[in-house]
């Protein structure tokens, strides 16, 4: 098998048959072989009778996994991974956004270029608003300078690889998830590729910008400690600035024998410092809550059904 296309499904179910006639429209004339690994992420509606279908009719060979329920989108991703049996290994969405035909020019330069291991997507013109477009940009900003890891703005899970550079990843058995990091992490040379995104095909996406502001919260501590650092950085910055103003109280009552109103200061003084304290413990918190999670050592899924085309 030389390609296998990972594809994680939630709720796609007026996707999945257009999806998979898509791929094979796209690699008729390929001259090589591909699979599809669709993987239920635990969807609520017809998406795994719909997946049963299609691997039943097996048009191309396809496999499907399904969760028990519904684990996220990187859950999936791993999952897929791990039944990928593709040389080349492609990350798609099920949504018809990202064509299948691009994942041929991905094959093609991996074919070309030995020296390059991931082909990855990114993002030429973004279809979205402009704030949800601005708060994207600032968290690149922002983690780019907090994490080791270097991460391309635009770029998505839209990716080929090779099947060392899949190995490298299911190796990172992390249960808290973040690609696009792990990606860089790993390393090996990457091309980055534009392409435009097209029209979601059916259905709705499944990004609220409060699960986009958790994930992205997931990328920042999971590849960095520095804000613990800044943490401590603040700290001593009230703290000095608490001295000062100490100071300057006691000259004021020394030296030109100002009473001191109190009790305003005191309740902004209090807020401040308290709400510090509170964002400080918020950061330490998120920390050890990832290494309890992690402590537990739990799967990063759970197969309910696993539907491969050899039995
Ligand atoms: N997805 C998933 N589990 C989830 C959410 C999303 O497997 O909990 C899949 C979804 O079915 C789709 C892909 O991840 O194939 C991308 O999701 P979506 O299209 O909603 O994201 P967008 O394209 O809007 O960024
Ligand atoms: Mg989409």
């Amino acid at each position: 098998m030389k390609l296998s296309l990972v594809v994680p499904c939630y709720n796609e179910a007026e996707n999945v048959a257009a999806f998979q006639a898509a791929v094979i429209d796209a690699f008729q004339d390929c001259g090589y072989d591909y699979e599809i690994v669709f993987v239920n992420d635990g969807s609520k509606d017809a998406t795994l009778h719909n997946l049963k279908k299609l691997h039943k009719e097996q048009k191309c060979p396809v496999k499907v996994v399904s969760f028990s329920r519904n684990f996220g989108k990187e859950s999936g991703i791993y999952a897929g991974m791990e039944h990928a049996g593709g040389d080349y290994i492609s990350l798609i969405d099920a949504d018809l956004q990202q064509r299948p035909e691009i994942v041929r020019d991905m094959v093609k330069i991996l074919d070309e270029k030995p020296q390059i291991d991931v082909v990855a997507a990114y993002q030429d013109r973004r279809g979205e608003g402009k704030v949800l477009s601005f708060f994207k940009k600032r968290f690149y900003n922002i983690i780019n300078r907090l994490s080791d890891v270097n991460l391309h703005s635009d770029a998505s899970d839209f990716r080929t690889f090779r099947r060392s550079v899949r190995d490298s990843l299911l190796e990172l058995a992390e249960y808290h998830r973040f690609s696009k990091g792990l990606f860089a992490w790993v390393g090996y040379d990457t091309e980055f590729i534009p392409y435009t995104a097209c029209e979601r095909n059916a259905g709705t996406t499944k990004w609220s910008f409060k699960k986009l502001m958790n994930y992205a919260i997931e990328g920042i501590i999971g590849f960095s400690t520095k804000p613990l650092r800044y943490s401590i950085y603040l700290g001593s910055f009230t703290a000095i600035s608490a001295v000062l103003y100490l100071l300057w109280v006691v000259l004021e009552k020394l030296i030109w024998g100002i009473d001191i109103p109190g009790f305003a200061t005191i309740i902004v003084l209090i807020l401040l410092l308290g709400s510090i304290q509170l964002f400080c413990i918020g950061i330490i918190g998120e920390y050890v809550g990832r290494t309890f999670e992690q402590s537990k050592d739990r799967p990063v899924y759970i197969a309910k059904e696993v539907l491969d085309y050899e039995n």
